[in-house]
């Protein structure tokens, strides 16, 4: 860890703040945790680059033999762009047009279609040419904040179990050829049994599709962000996988792959935002240390209450104290509350631990701040930038301003 944080304040030096910064070795070794786990079963893994799309990450997860699953037709551009093949990236969109399935259809990818007025219509135009995975929502609650809770009964995503039959009909009536059947219960599932139900419901509804080749368990592994958290057994979850569909395999009279979309487990704890405290700050009430950054950087501990544990770079030995941590944003933008530190003075450097899943990504340049710069540790412990700093001209770019432009005229 110390090599890490010298690493952070020498990117830091160099690269200013607020700053992004991606260990490469993280990521390889969040990876390999899992397919030791599941190698007792043929599982393919597709990174969810929705957590951390930067090309420079998805070169990386490319390279240790990852796969890619997108939301957005753009997502999928991206993975292509990298170098990614088309069997290589998973499309699992929602509230989609049946345009942008037809796009992805184009450039080759897996389909994993969620609706079954989609469905139909998929089936309607192309029949049994373009085999799909299906997604469906099994209704188990699980997973952290609601707000990334996918499986419960007023979500959104995937076909309900209970439309079994109507899913069915619309297969049959179209003659369409599901190979896959797919579930994503949620984020941040700690408990293997969720898994295990999970697969079980998906098991039950394999027996209605005779053609399946793999059944996608989707993601949602946690991560450690507090001390002392726990992460998602995975090597006990990998076992009773394995274990589970030797058995199935059995009754349904083939060998069925095994799929997952891991987003956070890959990249959460390879992020670090650096920020520099730009105000220290005693009320009445508390002591609030101000950086120089806000929601507008780093969202999740405003819209999902999460816990980022903090590190003070300059002073990491310094007497603990407690402190607000706040950022620049004309909004209460509060990154912790009543958080032991050591000793913070103005200019110090500290670091949001866990950054890496959902905190660029989520970035915006709202009260017109600049989005940072994002830099990779590669695994050779060079530090390489991999995307400049926004710059004010980047905010002006795109925007039409009819009066300067008949000045200029
Ligand atoms: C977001 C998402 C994931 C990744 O979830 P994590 O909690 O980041 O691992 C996987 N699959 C689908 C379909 C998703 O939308």
């Amino acid at each position: 860890m110390s090599d890490v944080n010298e690493a952070l304040r020498a990117a830091a030096d160099q690269f200013g703040t607020p700053l992004y910064v991606y260990n490469a070795a993280t990521i390889t070794r969040q990876y390999r945790k899992l397919t030791t786990a599941f190698a007792g079963h043929k599982t393919r893994f597709f990174y969810a680059c929705k957590a951390l799309s930067n090309v420079a990450v998805l070169r990386h997860v490319l390279g240790l033999g990852s796969g890619l699953d997108c939301v957005s037709i753009n997502e999928v551009r991206l993975g292509l762009h990298v170098g990614f093949a088309p069997d290589e990236i998973l499309f699992t969109p929602n509230s989609v047009t049946f345009e942008e399935l037809v796009e992805a259809k184009n450039l080759g990818v897996n389909l994993n279609i969620d609706n079954i007025s989609l469905l139909e219509r998929f089936g309607a135009t192309f029949g049994g040419s373009y085999p799909v995975c299906v997604r469906l929502n099994p209704h188990i609650e699980a997973g952290g904040n609601y707000k990334i809770q996918t499986g419960h009964i007023d979500s959104k995503f995937g076909i309900s179990i209970h439309q079994m039959r109507h899913l069915e009909r619309v297969v049959k009536g179209t003659g369409l050829h599901v190979r896959g059947l797919h579930m994503h219960t949620g984020s941040e599932i700690k408990d293997v049994g969720v898994f295990m139900r999970a697969l079980e419901i998906l098991f039950d509804a394999a027996t209605r599709f005779p053609e399946l080749e793999f059944l996608d368990l989707g993601s949602g592994f946690k991560v450690p962000y507090k001390p002392g958290d726990p992460e998602t057994d995975v090597r006990a979850l990998g076992e009773q996988v394995a274990a589970a569909f030797k058995s199935f395999e059995k009754e349904y009279g083939r060998e069925l792959e095994c799929w997952f979309e891991p987003g956070k487990y890959l990249v959460s704890e390879s992020g670090f935002l650096l920020v520099s405290v730009a105000v220290v700050k005693q009320t009445t009430a508390t002591v609030f240390a101000g950086v120089n950054s806000g929601f507008n950087h780093l969202i999740r501990p405003m819209f999902y209450d999460s816990y980022h544990h903090i590190s003070n770079l300059t002073n990491p030995k310094g007497a603990e104290r407690l402190y607000t941590v706040v950022g620049n944003i004309c909004e209460t933008d509060t990154f912790a509350w009543d958080r032991l530190l050591p000793e913070i003075h103005e200019n110090d450097l500290l670091a949001f631990h866990n950054a890496g899943a959902y905190g660029f990504e989520m970035s915006s340049s709202f009260n017109s701040r600049t989005r940072p710069a994002e830099v990779l540790l590669d695994e050779s412990g060079e530090l390489r930038l991999i995307r400049k700093r926004q710059t004010f001209e980047d905010l002006l770019a795109g925007q039409v301003d009819t009066v300067a432009e008949e000045k200029v005229g």
